[in-house]
């Protein structure tokens, strides 16, 4: 999957503006034309190794299970990739596509900024331009990130309308690529957005799941029970789920934010709570308004407010393969402290949505069972905000 038109099942596609048709088709024949190339293949994995730093460790969280007193916990640690995400895993890929594509300028959106200083890292590294775009309130929220892609050389645009926040920011960004479509690439953040992206992103995403698999199993002898992920648009999830989806025995979980509570307004869980729509270009989960219109949404965690989804994780939800669970901002809280306090490992605000849902299933299980939890991101970004939010 996805079908040559990009659809899985009823979700995808690529619906743009007749002006936007040929650039994202030209990018998926780039696209199909590199992704089995050998020397591409190669250099991709040699950048994977010798510049983000993988394979990155699983890690057995023996203190963290102990204080659960449930099922042993293990953590996939692409916090420990250079720049301390998994979002350079994909932004590699799309500045070598543009790069193979002779586009002068990588175009972008940022939620928390992790996006956008992996985007402005992996432009850096190939010598390419980078404009990123960010809604005003994600850039006072996540000043480092700001401060690291000016000095990546990066130009940041602030997104003031709307909500002045990531789905304000992909407008913003949009309409920048739409300006001038044949010198720039747009640099989608996530599983999301119009055909070929939710698949190129996975596709640079899923070494994530191939690593875990064999390490997994080389430290335990089986596979884990159960698989964790947060859920923004679904790449993290995505990565680490995709080597695992034919494996039966092993049951997948996305953990979306539930905000201020699933009874309030304020939260982004989109397959827990929306309905099938359109967004920004492809058609999946989406919340709404009864005209269709994206809500606002929100979360703790600016990388997972988002009001659409993965057009494959909308429709591994329908088949069932994938249950989708939440996490509020308050047992965010609670995990990122417990992580912090139990491991010595600080996680993304992102993160910690997949960590406090371990915190809720490990004790129901037991101590012969497992459950991998994808640690997207660190959480250096997030640790003045929290220690405000916590009066520590
Ligand atoms: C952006 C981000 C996410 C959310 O994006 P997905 O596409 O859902 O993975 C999760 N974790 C971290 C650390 C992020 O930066």
């Amino acid at each position: 999957m996805p079908d040559d038109h990009g659809y899985f099942g009823d979700y995808g596609g690529a619906m743009v503006p007749p002006a936007l048709e040929k650039a994202i088709a030209d990018v998926d024949r780039a696209y199909r034309e590199i992704r089995n190339d050998p020397d591409f293949r190669k250099e991709l994995l040699d950048l994977y190794k010798h510049y983000v730093g993988r394979p990155s460790p699983v890690f057995y969280a023996k203190r963290l299970s102990d204080h659960l007193g449930g099922a042993k916990i293990y953590l996939k640690r692409e916090d420990l990739n250079h720049t301390g995400a998994h979002k350079i895993n994909h932004a590699i890929g799309e500045a070598l596509l543009a790069k193979y594509m002779g586009k002068a300028k990588v175009v972008a959106e940022t939620g928390a900024g992790q996006h956008g200083v992996a985007m402005a890292t992996a432009c850096a590294l190939v010598g390419i331009d980078c404009e990123i775009h960010m809604g005003q309130i994600d850039i006072e929220k996540e000043a480092p990130n700001v401060t690291r892609m000016k000095i990546l050389g990066c130009k940041v645009v602030a997104v003031t309308r709307g909500t002045k926040t990531l789905k304000d920011a992909v407008d913003s960004a949009f309409e920048a690529y739409l300006s001038d479509p044949d010198s720039q690439l747009y640099a989608i953040g996530s599983v999301v957005g119009p055909h070929p992206f939710p698949m190129m992103v996975r596709d640079f995403q899923q070494i994530i799941g191939e690593e875990a698999r064999d390490q997994f199993q080389e430290m335990t002898g089986r596979l884990p029970d159960y698989l964790m992920a947060c859920v923004g648009g679904g790449s993290n999830a995505i990565g680490l789920f995709t080597a695992f989806l034919q494996d039966e025995s092993v049951n997948i979980i996305g953990i979306e934010p539930a905000g201020k509570g699933l009874d309030t307004p304020d939260h982004a869980a989109t397959l827990t709570l929306g309905k099938p729509g359109a967004v920004h270009g492809f058609k999946c989960y989406v919340l709404q308004d009864d005209a269709g219109e994206p809500l606002p949404v929100h979360s703790i965690a600016s990388g997972l407010d988002y009001p659409g989804v993965g057009p494959q994780h909308s429709y591994l939800k329908d088949i069932g393969r994938i249950e989708y669970q939440s996490a509020t901002d308050q047992e965010c809280l609670d995990a990122f402290m417990t992580l912090s306090r139990k491991e010595g490992i600080i996680p993304a605000l992102e993160s910690a949505h997949a960590v406090a849902g371990a915190i809720k299933l490990a004790p129901q299980l037991s101590k012969n069972q497992s459950i991998l939890i994808n640690l997207s991101g660190r959480g250096d970004k997030d640790i003045d905000f929290v220690v405000r939010q916590l009066n520590l």
